[in-house]
Formats: structure tokens, C-alpha cells, sequence
């Protein structure tokens, strides 16, 4: 399959990795846009948060609880972050891979834009 992140999950693509484990990989995002930004995405290949079914949605669950753990490694629990979802086009998804932004290390307005 042609998707970027599957193959950056791979290590087929070179990533600055930040966690790993069976089921997940973390990475820096290349264009960060706080002094933390880290995408946590599954190795199993999920288009969108529209693909979350039933079946496959325990990932959601284990990716939050690595995102508190890397969390706690970058030193921002403390502070507060963000973990944002894009879902499709109108969303701002760009990358057609399932992937959570953690945002961190300054502060975050709200809302988005
Ligand atoms: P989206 O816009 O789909 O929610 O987020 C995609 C994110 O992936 C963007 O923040 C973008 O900077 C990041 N990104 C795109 N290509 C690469 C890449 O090749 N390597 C890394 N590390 N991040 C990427
Ligand atoms: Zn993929």
C-alpha cells in the first residue's frame, strides 16, 4: 500500500521515533508547530477517525494511553497539551493514515482555527 505513514511505521521512511511498541508508533512531526509535536499513529493501516468501528477501535484506547506516557516523557503533562484529530479534507487531514497530534510546550488557544 502507498501511504506514507505505514511506511514510516515500517521505518521504511526515516522518522525522528519517540515510542514504539507492537500496536503503535510515535514520531516528531516534521513541520512542528509547538515545541512538542508528536504524531501517534497505529501500525495497522486506518484511513480516518470515519474507519473507527467496533472491530478496531481498542487502538484508540491504547494510543491515549501511550500519549500519557510520552506525555510524561517530553515533561508536558504537567503543563497541559493537546491531542487533536484531523478528519478528512474539511477537517485539515492531509495524510490518509489514522495519526493523533500531541501538542505541547507552550501554551494552545482555543479554538482552533
Ligand atoms: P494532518 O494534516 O493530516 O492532520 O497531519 C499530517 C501531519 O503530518 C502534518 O502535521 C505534517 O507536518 C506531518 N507530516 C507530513 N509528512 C511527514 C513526514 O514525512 N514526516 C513527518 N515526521 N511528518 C510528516
Ligand atoms: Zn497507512
Amino acid at each position: 500500500m502507498d501511504c506514507l505513514f505505514c511506511k514510516i511505521a515500517a521505518g521504511e521512511i526515516p522518522s525522528a521515533k519517540v515510542y514504539e511498541d507492537e500496536k503503535v508508533y510515535a514520531f516528531r512531526d516534521i513541520e512542528p508547530q509547538a515545541p512538542v509535536h508528536i504524531l501517534i499513529i497505529p501500525k495497522v493501516h486506518i484511513k480516518s477517525a470515519n474507519e473507527i468501528n467496533d472491530e478496531n477501535c481498542a487502538i484508540v484506547g491504547h494510543i491515549f494511553s501511550v500519549a500519557a506516557k510520552i506525555a510524561a516523557q517530553e515533561g508536558i503533562a504537567e503543563d497541559g497539551y493537546r491531542i487533536v484529530n484531523n478528519c478528512g479534507e474539511g477537517g485539515g487531514q492531509t495524510v490518509g493514515h489514522l495519526h493523533f497530534h500531541m501538542l505541547g510546550g507552550r501554551a494552545l488557544a482555543w479554538p482552533p482555527g
